[in-house]
Parts: structure tokens; sequence; C-alpha cells
């Protein structure tokens, strides 16, 4: 799909992943907070990833990574069967301790959704979009987010980075992540899903925060409308303007 939305991508991914290796989400991300390969242990890896992806919404991937870690140190074998022994209670603990949010929302849910599993899909994560949206608080960007992780099929996942960033970039006009969502998975090359929206992520965290964005210090803002004509704006205000010439 080669079209100059795809270039721009590609430019911004290679320049993000460069210039902040550092961002919280390369390095406490979804993908990192796993404990095993997916090919050591596909079904392990893809319970982890469930709790990865449930968590990450409205919480910082540090808190996020520490909160799945704990997780999988308390329940030993971390096996379906373990964790469908455990309680409301047992995970809303563990959520608190690590100073998780929602806690009670969460432990409801963890609980139901390690409940269908077992019922409805053998004990593993379901094999479909609408399968994931079936585990209880499973809404579409998580569902696209554990359908990449657990059975590496290209989803787009939209964050409040994703939109606010990739307005601002002029990648996409849209208000809401869902409609950013569809944008993307309409006109954007799949094998740029997971890089673009990590790197858009990648943005936001360090320098495109929602207030004051520090465009000076953005090493994507060549490529950015709103950063281009912030930076040239202060340049024309800081430039003194001209006298009027006096008449001889
Ligand atoms: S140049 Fe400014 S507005 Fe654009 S992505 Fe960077 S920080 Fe955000």
């Amino acid at each position: 799909m080669p079209s100059a939305l795809n270039e721009k991508i590609s430019k911004i991914i290679s320049i993000v992943r460069e210039s902040i290796p550092d961002a919280p989400v390369f390095n406490f991300g979804a993908t990192s907070i796993p404990t095993v390969k997916q090919e050591d242990d596909p079904k392990k890896y893809r319970l982890q990833s469930f709790f990865a992806a449930k968590l990450s919404p409205q919480s910082r991937d540090g808190v996020t990574f520490a909160t799945c870690r704990r997780i999988f140190y308390t329940f030993e074998p971390f096996t379906i069967e373990k964790l469908a022994e455990a309680t409301e209670e047992d995970f809303r603990k563990i959520l608190i301790d690590a100073k998780h949010g929602f806690t009670k929302t969460h432990a409801q849910q963890i609980v139901a959704s390690i409940k269908t599993m077992v019922e409805d899909f053998e004990g593993d994560l379901p094999k479909t979009r609408e399968g994931m949206m079936t585990l209880k608080g499973v809404g579409p960007k998580v569902a696209n987010l554990l359908m990449q992780l657990c059975w590496s099929e290209k989803h787009m996942v939209v964050d409040t980075h994703c939109v606010r960033v990739g307005q601002r970039i002029g990648l996409h006009s849209c208000k809401t992540a869902e409609k950013a969502m569809d944008y993307f998975q309409d006109n954007v090359d799949p094998d740029l899903f997971e890089d673009i929206s990590v790197s858009l992520i990648a943005v936001g965290q360090t320098v495109c925060k929602s207030q004051n964005p520090q465009c000076t210090e953005c090493p994507i803002r060549e490529l950015c409308n709103f950063g281009k004509n912030r930076v040239q704006k202060k340049n024309e205000e800081v430039v003194p303007k001209k006298k009027p010439r006096r008449e001889e």
C-alpha cells in the first residue's frame, strides 16, 4: 500500500525508535510484560498477555508492568486452572498493593473473563476479535491489542496519545479513538500498525503532552504540521519588525 501517508509514517517510526528509545512504552509496554517467550510456552504467554492488555488502559506503563508481574509471581504455576481458583478479593488485593486504579472493576472483570475462557474457550484466549470481546471489560481497543499479542494478527491499537499526537502531526483529523482506529485501518499499510501505534504513544509520553507540547525538543517536528507552524510563529515573533524609513 504505497502512499504519501505510509511514507510519512515509516519516517516517523524510524526517527522515534532512534531518538526516544527510553520512552516508557518501549521498556514497559504490553510486549515487555510477559515473562515467557511466545515460542517457549504459547499458552502461558497468551494468558500473561491478557493481563498486560486488560490492565493497560488508563494506567501508566510502569504501573501496569509492575501490577502484572505481581500477579504472575503470586500464582504459581501460572496456569488457567490456578487462576480459576482465585477470587475477586485475591486480585483486588494485588491491584491495591501495586497502586493500580479501578481495583474493584478490574478484579470483577478478570475473574469473569477467566471463567469465560474456561467455559467457552477451552481454557485459552479466544482466537477471534469477536471472541475477545465476549471477555468482560474487553472493548475494541483491548481486543485489537490482544489479537496482536496473542495471535500475531495485524490490528491498529489507538489510545489517547495516538489520537492527540496523530492529529497534531496531521496523520488524521479524527476526534475519537474509534474513528482514528477505522481511519488507520482503512488507509495505512497493516505492516505499520504496531510500530506507528507504539511510536505515537512514545511521542505522547515524552514530548507531546496534551498541555504545552515541547515542539522545539521534538525529533519529528519537521514532519508535524502543528510543530512546524508553532515554531515558525515563534521565530516570527522574535524577529523585530522593520522600522519605516524616514523620508529625507
Ligand atoms: S512537533 Fe510538537 S505537536 Fe508535533 S508531535 Fe512534536 S511535540 Fe507534538
